[in-house]
Parts: C-alpha cells; structure tokens; sequence
C-alpha cells in the first residue's frame, strides 16, 4: 500500500518535496492554510494592473531548480521562460557606481578600470573559489541528523575542511583577495541574502557571490511565483493533491512519532509521516506540543540566533525610471548600519541601506506600457528590537521615499505613485515569520550542518522539515535541497 504523507505550508520546500515525493509514489497531501501556494515567494497586484514579487526577486543557481524538476520527471523549462539578468545588479557607494556582471572579462575590465591592479586579485579569487564551492557543495546537499549520516560523508566534510576559513569572517576572506574597501563589499555584501553581515557571516559563505559570478542569476517572467505555480502544476501532475486554505492546527503524535495532523476546522488524519514546511520558529511554538519540543522551547529559541528583517514597499508608478533590474545603495557606515540590525536597535534615519528592483525594464508583463513598479527593501532589527510598527510604519515610509528622491536621484517620484502598499518586520510576523526574521535562523557555524535543525527531525519521529530553518540554510535554492534531502531521507526510512 501507498505511504501517506502530510506536508505542511506550500511554500518553495513544501512544494518541492511534494512534486518528488508524489513522483516516487508516494500519497501525498499539501495543506496551505493561505488560498494560494507561494509562501514567502508570493506576489501581490496593486490597482489590479501592478505586479510584485514579495519575496525573492531572483533566482541563483538554476541547476538545482532544474534539478529537482528533474526528480520530479519534470522540465522546468516546460513550465518557465527564464531570463538571465546581466549586469546582475549594480552597487551605489558614497562617490561610485559599480555594475556588476557575471561576464568574467567584462568584469574583470570593470575592475581594472575602476579599482586599478586589483583584476589581478579578481583571478585569484575565481580560480580559488571555484574550488572552494567544488568541494562545499556535495556537503551542502548531503543530511547531517546523525552520526551515520556525518560518517557517510566524512570523506567530503575532510576535502573541505581546508576551504572552510574557520573562524574567518567572509569580510576576512576577501580581505585576503582585495585591498579595496568597494571592492571587498561588491562580493562579501550577499551575506544579507542570509540576513547577516559580511562582519559575522561564516567566511566560506564567500562561495554565495562566487555562484552569482559562475552561473549569474535569473528572472521568470511574469513574477518570480511563477515558479511555486509551476511546482504545483508537476505535484498535481505526479498525484499529490494540495488543499488551499487548510490551516493546520498542530502535529499528532504518539510516543514522540508523528501519527499525522489536526486540522484547524477539528479534522483529524492520518499519516505515515509529516513533512513541516511552516516557518521553523512559528512551528515550534504552534505545531507541536510543547513536550514533543523541548529542545526548541521559547525559551531555548530566546537564546538562538534569527536572521534581520525587512521593512518593504512596493510602488505602483504611471512612470518608468530608468534604473537597471536590480540596485543596492550602501549606507555611509555600512558596517555601523549592520551592527545596529545584529544589536537589534533601530536603524539610522539618514544612512541606511537598500535595495531597489526594477523588473519593468526587464519584464514588460509587470505594469502596462509607460508605467512601472519599484519594489524597495530596507533590512531591519528583528522584532527583538521591540520597536512598535504601529507607529513607524508611515514614518519610515516617508523617510524612505525621502531617500528614493535624495539617494536614488528619483526626485519626482511622489507625483507619479498611483498606489503603494508597505510590509514591515511586524506584517512579516503576523505572516507566520517568528520574530519577523524573514531569511530565517541565522547561520553561524553554531547554527549549521549538524547544529541546525535536522531534515530528519530530531525531536519527533517521522517527521521532517523543509525550511530554511533547517539544513542546508535560507534561499530558494538551498530550500529547494532541503526537499530532494527529506525526501531521499523518507524513502531510505521505508
Ligand atoms: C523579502 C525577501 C526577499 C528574498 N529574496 C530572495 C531572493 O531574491 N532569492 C532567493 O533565493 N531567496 C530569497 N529569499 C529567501 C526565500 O524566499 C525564502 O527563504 C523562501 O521563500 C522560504 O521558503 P520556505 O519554503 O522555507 O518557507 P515559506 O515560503 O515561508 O513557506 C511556508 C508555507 O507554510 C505555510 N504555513 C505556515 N503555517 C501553516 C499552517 N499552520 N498550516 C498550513 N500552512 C502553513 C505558509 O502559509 C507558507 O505558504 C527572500 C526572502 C524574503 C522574505
């Protein structure tokens, strides 16, 4: 007879792991307790003609998408028009401007010309990182729950070891290629893509820009959901049925093994196993009885490193700027800017960072001819800063239209928003985000591999989790091997 099992959230894991685990013929149940299956990648229309990603605005390292379509029996390319953004994005600095592509000679010029003898450096980082991102990715998409597991692996954990730069920081790593201070923070600021600082984030995390340079970074047209769409459609194809608006209420368990879910409407059912995609924090403290959890008790997650958080707004313009697809604006002290998120104080009014994406010069199916939409992030304290949204939501989104105007040189942009919509580190908790930590735990080496929370979960038997709470970490593609990893893990435990 056909295992059943329950996933828990539609979200990018989720549905991974539904479209593989159906595929291998499993018996497979989605419950979303939202009406569509996008979860952090949502998208959302303003004035019923503006399109918006809400979360992630590109994709990196495409293979692994098209990998785990490839374990579905499915082809991405069937489902998705893809588009490689390049330049990929350019950095704003207090007097440069550096765009930033992953055409190695093109970069490779772009360095000599701005930051002189340092292309040679730029050499040695590639060929230095190629290896390091060689011998880390087989130990990214392999299970750490347990010493058999770590044995198994223990070939690939000791070829990395020397590319580990344990005790390193990944502002140290390139600290050792580059003297410029722009030039270390064009390839060490993606550690915000964890929500962390280049000061604090592990040094072999220098591999994530290394990938944007190896493989560049994509678009889907027509929103970047399209890909959760897409997911759905293959689920729905290889037998899983996914139920919309089927919150569920807690994990059954019996002798610490889950026995299946409740339902919020009281319904109970069954299952062999569970899949948890909800958020790691919200799950721990919603799902499970709080015995089942000891190990992630509120208390014990109080002393847990979170991600930072992001206050975000999305502008519906009857213009279109003539900014690229993606740009970052580093504060003056971006090291100070840092510190105060990792402190969890309330950033600096008049020398923040952001980012702004402008996919309507890329992707015309956005916003109607002329007209355009901006999305904008700020990172934020998480709401260990105890900062009351309520009251500066409006104030911070006037400060930051100030800064559009002063620092992006979008001087008239008041005049030409038709509608705006804003989501704070607050919004993002009431979404079912703990502590508005939007990229999740925090991942320090005390919080990696063997450290984080387990595919196989520790706590419960037959249990698993698909986040980016757990291993391999936050975004869409490390997300996307926590599901190929649970589900080789459910079928091994057979
Ligand atoms: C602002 C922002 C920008 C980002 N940018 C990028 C980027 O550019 N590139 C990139 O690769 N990554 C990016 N990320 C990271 C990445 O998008 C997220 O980490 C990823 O979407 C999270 O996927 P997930 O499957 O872990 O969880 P989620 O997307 O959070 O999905 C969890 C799902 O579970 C559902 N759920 C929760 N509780 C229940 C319940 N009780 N019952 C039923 N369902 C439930 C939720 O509704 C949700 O659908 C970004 C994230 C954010 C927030």
């Amino acid at each position: 007879m056909k295992k059943k099992i329950a996933i828990i959230g539609a979200g990018p894991g989720g549905l991974t792991a539904a479209m593989i685990l159906s595929k291998r013929g499993y018996e497979v149940d989605v419950y979303e307790k939202e009406g569509h299956v996008w979860g952090r990648n949502s998208r959302l229309t303003l004035s019923d003609r503006y399109h918006f990603d809400v979360g992630p605005t590109f994709l990196l390292m495409k293979d692994i998408l098209d990998e785990v379509f490839e374990f579905a029996w499915a082809k991405s390319s069937d489902y998705l028009d893809f588009e490689k953004i390049d330049p990929m994005y350019e950095l704003h600095f207090n007097d440069k401007v550096v765009p930033m592509t992953s055409d190695y000679a093109a970069m490779r010029e772009t360095i000599a010309r701005m930051f002189p003898g340092e292309e040679k450096w730029f050499d040695t980082y590639i060929s230095y990182e190629e290896k390091r991102l060689q011998r880390m990715y087989p130990c990214l998409k392999a299970d750490y729950g347990n010493a058999g597991s770590i044995l198994k692996n223990s070939w690939n954990l000791l070829r990395v070891l020397p590319y580990l730069s344990l005790g390193k920081s990944i502002y140290d790593v390139l600290g050792s290629y580059f003297k410029s201070e722009e030039l270390k923070l064009c390839f060490t600021f993606q550690a915000k893509y964890l929500g962390m600082s280049p000061w604090n984030c592990p040094g072999f995390f220098s591999m994530l820009a290394y990938a944007e340079h190896k493989y560049g970074i994509y678009h889907t047209t027509g929103w970047l959901s399209q890909i959760s769409e897409a997911m759905k459609k293959v689920a729905e194809k290889n037998g899983a049925k996914i139920h919309l608006n089927s919150p569920v209420k807690k994990v059954m368990t019996k002798n610490k093994k889950a026995t299946g879910i409740e339902l919020m409407s009281g319904e109970i059912k069954s299952y062999d196993s569970v899949v948890v995609n909800a958020d790691f924090g919200h799950a721990m403290t919603h799902l499970f009885e709080e015995k089942d959890v000891a190990k992630y008790s509120t208390e014990k997650l109080n002393k847990k490193g979170f991600s930072c958080s992001t206050y975000m707004i999305y502008l519906a313009l009857d213009k279109v700027y003539d900014l690229p697809f993606h740009s970052i604006y580093f504060a003056k002290n971006y090291r100070e800017n840092l510190q105060v998120i990792h402190d969890h104080k309330e950033i600096q009014k008049d020398d923040f960072s952001f980012y702004i994406r402008n996919a309507s010069v890329v992707d015309k199916t956005l916003a109607p001819e002329g007209h355009s939409g901006i999305y904008v992030l700020v990172p934020m304290s998480n709401l260990r800063s105890n900062d009351n949204w309520e009251i500066k939501k409006e104030e911070w989104y006037k400060n930051i239209i100030e800064t559009l105007k002063n620092r992006a040189g979008l001087q008239d942009i008041e005049s030409h928003i038709v509608d705006s919509v804003a989501i704070t580190p607050a919004d993002w908790e009431k979404r079912g985000v703990y502590l508005g930590a939007t990229f999740n735990l925090a991942h320090t080496i005390d919080q990696m591999l063997y450290f984080r929370p387990h595919n196989q979960f520790e706590c419960v038997g037959n249990c698993y989790l698909v986040w980016g709470g757990t291993h391999p970490g936050s975004g869409l593609p490390t997300i996307y091997e926590s599901a190929r990893i649970v589900s080789d893990l459910i079928d091994t435990n057979k």
